[in-house]
């Protein structure tokens, strides 16, 4: 079985202890990789702390760095594709859309130009308002988009000037470790460093002292005792967390227009979208045709092997969330759901449930207030709109939230009553390295992305210059 290592101070390491990595199509290890120690987070982090005393001296360096990362890892994506195809499951042509959407992240944030804030200037004296690096940042990811969402941590913080120890998930190491191996021919040793382990790997980094800044995306629970790790040396947090997004689809639609994006809205990634649609809100005189709209496209998905060229939807990432999943799908059925299509898993030692729609649930179901993170998806019916919102609004998340709608006008007014960082029209799910994302309530603190995910690896500085 191939062995991946970790990057410390520009070499790669490996360690004698090894963890497995599972390929969920199959639910059986094909790899492995290091197993970092004590040891090795003195190691990074000290390697990060001497590299940040250079690197955030020349923004110029920084930025055609940048730029080498993206070119870097277009070279290598399909390498790094047919990886995170096999240790997360997605389809190999959707892990290669990631790989290249981290390379985009890249080269934005390259040339993001951000000018000093000048308060004054009147030859009396002159103000600006500096943004200044914050130091070493813990950058702390999950599974479900390993790569790119490294790179929504990496570029901004290095255009800021600060340097990284960043660790992965332990069900998703090898893609991030691949990324480290390419971006290791390019960057100074100790401005990226990259060390794989367990959750207890994390707990470390985050209570390190010359670690200034989490920069932390996975589920609420963790994010809570990230915040409190970092809470006895002020660290700085952005915690980007789980969400249980609410699509509401307004009495004006033609369910042929927007099944197909309400299905993909739902099911992409196998459901594993931090701000997928978790809850499908209908009107009632629409419900039967939306749900059989959603029925027939299901049926007709090709669930497998991520690296088959056909397949659509591939493997939940792991056992524990595959059980859960399933858990919360046979909840639904025992408080009187309706299982529409789907609710079986596959025969097999792969972690596959086909999609499945579930109606006649609602508030006090599971399904319905939990996030699922999955291919199950509730159907929830509504009389009245303001129902409807009151019961997407009531909840801890707030992630992202959509309204579909043949008036896109009264779609953006509705929009806005929801209780969420993001909220679209007529489509979910549509990100950019230049628009913020984060979440309102538990879905998060601070954001990613944009001049607003770059502040976010700053700290202010005041310039206060007496002229005369
Ligand atoms: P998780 O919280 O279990 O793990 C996330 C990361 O934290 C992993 O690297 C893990 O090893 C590490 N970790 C675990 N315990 C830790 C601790 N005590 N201290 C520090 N680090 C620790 O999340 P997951 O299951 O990997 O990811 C799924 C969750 O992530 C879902 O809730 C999803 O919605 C959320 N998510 C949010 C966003 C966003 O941008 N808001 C994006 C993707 C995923």
């Amino acid at each position: 079985m191939q062995s991946y290592a970790m990057l410390i101070d520009g070499r790669m390491v490996n360690t004698a202890e090894q963890d497995p990595v599972i390929n969920p199509a199959f639910g059986e290890p094909f790899a492995t990789c290091a197993r970092a120690t004590r040891a090795h987070v003195d190691e990074a982090v000290g390697a990060a702390a001497r590299a940040y005393k250079t690197w955030r001296k020349d923004e110029a360096l920084r930025r055609q760095k940048l730029q080498e990362c993206a070119t870097v890892l277009q070279a290598k994506a399909n390498e790094i594709a047919q990886v995170l195809s096999q240790e997360q499951g997605k389809p190999v042509q959707q892990a290669m859309m990631e790989v290249f959407g981290a390379s985009l992240w890249f080269s934005y944030f390259a040339t993001l130009q951000i000018e000093p804030e000048v308060l004054q200037d009147d030859g009396t004296k002159k103000i600006q308002v500096l943004r200044k690096p914050l130091g070493v940042v813990a950058a702390i990811t999950p599974w479900n988009f390993p790569v790119i969402l490294l790179s929504w941590k990496l570029a901004p913080a290095f255009l800021a000037g600060n340097t990284v120890v960043a660790k992965p998930s332990p069900f998703t190491p090898l893609s991030t470790l691949l990324v480290a191996e390419a971006l290791k021919d390019v960057l100074p040793a100790g401005v990226l460093n990259v060390l794989s382990g367990g959750n207890d790997l994390g707990a470390e980094l985050t209570r390190h002292p010359d670690v200034r800044k989490i920069s932390f995306t996975g589920s609420v629970a963790t994010g809570k005792k990230v915040m409190l790790a970092a809470a006895d040396d002020l660290k700085r947090v952005t915690l980007e967390l789980g969400g249980n997004d609410p699509a509401i689809v307004l009495d004006d639609v033609d369910p042929d227009q927007v099944a197909e994006s309400l299905f993909w809205g739902a099911f992409q990634n196998s459901g594993q979208v931090c701000a997928a649609i978790k809850r499908l809100y209908v009107p009632e005189k629409l419900h039967d045709g939306i749900v059989a709209r959603l029925v027939e496209r299901a049926k007709r998905t090709k669930v497998g092997n991520g690296l088959e060229p056909d397949t659509e939807l591939g493997p939940i990432n792991n056992e524990p969330q595959f059980k859960k999943v399933l858990s919360m799908v046979e909840d639904a059925k025992r408080s009187g759901g309706r299982i529409e299509v789907g609710g079986e898993p596959l025969p097999g030692k792969g972690y596959f449930l086909p999609p499945t729609i579930v109606t006649g649930v609602g508030e006090g179901v599971r399904l319905v207030d939990e996030e699922q993170f999955g291919t199950a998806l509730p159907i929830v019916k509504y009389k009245h709109l303001s129902d409807a919102l009151e019961q997407a609004n009531r909840t801890n998340y707030g992630l992202g939230g959509s309204v579909w709608s043949a008036d896109p006008k009264r779609a953006e007014e509705v929009a806005q009553e929801l209780e969420s960082g993001t909220v679209w029209v007529n489509q979910h799910i549509d990100l950019s390295p230049f628009q913020p994302f984060g979440g309102h309530k538990w879905s998060g603190i601070g954001v990613e992305n944009g001049k607003w995910g770059y502040n976010e690896f700053t700290q202010v500085q005041v310039l206060d210059v007496k002229q005369a």
